[in-house]
Formats: structure tokens, sequence, C-alpha cells
């Protein structure tokens, strides 16, 4: 079953099973899911629920399992498109740090030791992004591009960034900027500039599709948890199922005022370069290379879409952004079957004139629509 509704037999079920019944939502006709993806494009869902602990996370996929519902799980949606499933997990209630006495600490409140410290999965990198949805219409509210310094570090307070700035900690500034959870930004390895997530991430808390606890460590330079570009090893399919409840990450001691100044300077550019509206950000991955293997850059995928004539590429409520062609913009109307018709259109006129083929970094949820790009 994966009509996007839900028997209110079901419903009633993951109200019993989880904490707080009240972190279920459910609909009769089902759940708009445009509202949880930054570029407003998805299905319906039977319920949508927020679990408050790693045992609600336990418990639901426990119930899926047994009831065969299908499930996915989000961060903040800022890289995934949806169709339609039973039941979507979102993990942007798990935001705390988890002590060395297994206490739940919110992010503003901790106090760092040698830099070392245990994030539930939903907690923000950095800047968040949401948009709502009021009436079939979405309303984008202002992002976080603050002008002065002192509003971006407010906005950043309850992050992992306002965490490092406050404890003078490096490794995370250059990431500040990218509107995801620390949960996706481990499963994607996230990159801007000198930084990838992978470097700061030393062990990973999965909860199987089973119910149970997965302790994966990095264990020497990018070995078990196989960060590569835009790649890590809870993409491959024998983890997709599972669902990532906590990051273990190192930061190092750095100064202050040097944190300080490259966070608001990433963010500036970042505010100028990058378009404005709904959009995944890159929907292709940017780069042909490898980080495992040093970062041999093989091509640009914006250079190659402006090759290809496809920069003012524009239909069914779906256009590329001229600025960065990479991303795709919804004007607001766009569906699942406009996005990936656009992708495929770009794909193929890419290929033909230049070879090559681009690689998707968008993530479709369920991960059965992603499109094979290559098979027309
Ligand atoms: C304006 C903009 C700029 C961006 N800039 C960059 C950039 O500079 N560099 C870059 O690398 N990316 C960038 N991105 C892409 C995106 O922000 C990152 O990939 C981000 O880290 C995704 O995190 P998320 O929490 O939003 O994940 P989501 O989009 O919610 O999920 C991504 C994938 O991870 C899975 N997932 C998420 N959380 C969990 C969990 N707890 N357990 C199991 N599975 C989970 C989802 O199922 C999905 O497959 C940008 C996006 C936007 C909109």
């Amino acid at each position: 079953m994966s009509s996007g509704k839900l028997s209110l037999t079901a419903a009633n079920h993951l109200c019993d099973i989880v904490n707080n019944p009240q972190s279920v939502t459910w609909r009769v006709s089902g759940i708009d899911l445009r509202q949880f993806s930054t570029i407003g494009i998805g299905g319906r869902a039977g319920a949508v629920v927020r679990p408050q602990s790693e045992e609600d996370i336990v418990a639901i996929l426990k119930l899926c399992n047994d009831a065969g519902l299908t499930y996915c799980t989000k961060g903040n949606g800022s890289n995934t498109v949806y169709g339609d499933l039973d039941i979507l997990l979102d993990m942007t209630s798990l935001n705390k740090v988890i002590d060395g006495s297994g206490n739940l600490v919110p992010i503003g409140d901790v106090e760092m030791g040698d830099g070392t410290l245990l994030l539930q999965s939903g907690a923000l990198l950095g800047r968040s992004q949401s948009i709502n949805l009021v009436s079939d219409n979405f309303v984008v509210p202002n992002l976080v591009h603050p002008h002065t310094l002192e509003s971006l570090m407010f906005s950043y307070r309850n992050s992992l960034a306002g965490l490092a700035y406050k404890h003078s900690l490096s490794g995370i500034e250059d990431l500040a900027d990218i509107p995801g959870t620390v949960g996706g930004a481990t499963i994607m390895n996230v990159q801007a500039y000198q930084q990838f997530m992978g470097n700061i991430v030393d062990e990973v808390i999965l909860i199987s599709p089973k119910g149970k606890r997965v302790v994966i460590p990095k264990s020497g330079r990018f070995k078990n948890l196989r960060f590569g570009y835009r790649h890590s090893i809870l993409q491959e399919s024998g983890y997709q199922g599972h669902v990532l409840y906590a990051v273990k990450i190192s930061l190092n001691p750095g100064k202050q005022k040097d944190i300080q100044d490259r966070m608001y300077e990433q963010a500036i550019e970042r505010g100028r370069n990058h378009p404005k509206g709904l959009s995944v950000g890159s929907v292709f991955k940017l780069r042909g290379y490898d980080a495992d293997k040093g970062g041999a850059i093989d091509f640009r995928a914006d250079e190659l879409i402006r090759q290809a004539k496809c920069d003012d590429y524009s239909v069914n409520g779906i256009t590329v952004a001229k600025q960065y062609p990479v991303f795709l913009m919804n004007s607001g109307s766009a569906t699942l079957t406009d996005f990936i018709n656009a992708m495929q259109y770009i794909h193929d006129q890419v290929k033909s004139v230049t070879g090559i083929s681009l690689k998707p970094e968008v993530k479709f949820l369920p991960y059965s629509l992603t499109p094979d790009l290559n098979s027309t």
C-alpha cells in the first residue's frame, strides 16, 4: 500500500505506539507533502509523524514492517521531492545533543569539552529554510541571508554552526549556510568551499527497518561510512530503509573571530550567488569527482548545461536558474512529473552535446521513483 492514505485504524495504532500522540498528523484525504520539500514538489502521505525519541523511531519502524506500510524519512527536505507514501517520518523534532549520561541537552545549553559531541540527526546545520503552504499557495519566508553579522549569528543560535561559533570550534563554518539537518547533511556528505560534512563525522547511530540499533564508526579516514562526493554508505541500497538517529561529530579548536568572519563571508557570497525561490539546490551533482581519490575535477554540470543551451529552459512551472543552471526552480505549479520531465530533457540535451551523463543529486522518496535518466 502506498496510496497517500492511511486508514483511521492504522492512524490510531500509530498514535498508540508513540510517546506523544500529538506528534502524529493524519487526514482522511492524506497530507500534502509539497510543504515538506524546499522546492514544493510532492504527492500525499497518509500520516506525518515527528518522532520524539529513539524509542519512537523503533516503534514506528516495527509497525511499518509488521503492517507493510511504506515510510520515508526527511530532515529539512532541502534535497528531496516526494511521491505518495503511507508515513513520512519528520526528524526535525530530534534536534538535541546527547550528553555522556544519555541526557538530551538543547544546543544552546551545551557545555563543550574536547570538541566531540553526539547530536540527534534533526538538528539544523546552520541556516533554516522552510516554506508554508496556505490554501494551496506557497509562502516562502524571508531566507536567512541577514544583512548584519549580529543577525546572522543570532539566526544560527540553535544550530550546530551556532554551537561551534559559541565554543570557538572550527570545521563547520563553510557549511553553515546549507539549509539541511545534521542527518541529511551526513547522508549527502554535503560540501561547500573547502569543507565536507564527512570530515567532521566520527560515527553514526541508525535504527534498522526491524527496529535494531546499528552503530557505524568512520574508523579510519572515510573507511566504513564510504564518504565520497555527495555520497555516503547511507545512500546505498542496504541502508535505505534505515533511520539515522544520531551523529557523532568532532570539531577542532579555532579562533572565534576567524570562525565568525568565515561564516559571514560565505553567507553573504551564497546569498549573492544562489537563486532565490523554491528549489532543492543542485538537482544534478555539480562536479564529476570523487573526494576519496583526492578530488580530481573532471567537469562542472552548470557549464555543461550552458554548453547544451539549456540555461534558459522553462517548461510547466520548472525553470532553469540562468544565474546557476544546476538549480531548477518551481514557480509554484510544477508536479513531480513536470520535474522529472525537465530533468530528463536537460540530461538528454547535455548528453547529446557533450557525451556526459549528469547524475541526479536530488533524492526521490520513495526511492523507487528515482528516474533512470539513461534509459531513454
Ligand atoms: C538553497 C540551497 C542551497 C544548497 N546548497 C548546498 C551546498 O552548498 N552543498 C551541498 O552539498 N548541498 C546543498 N544543498 C542541498 C541540501 O541542502 C543538502 O543536501 C542538505 O544537507 C540536505 O539535508 P536535509 O536535512 O534537508 O535532507 P533531506 O532533503 O530531508 O533528505 C535528504 C536525504 O536524506 C534522507 N534523510 C534525511 N534525514 C534522514 C534521517 N534522519 N534518517 C534517514 N534518512 C534521512 C532523506 O530520506 C533523503 O534521502 C542546498 C539546497 C538548497 C535548497
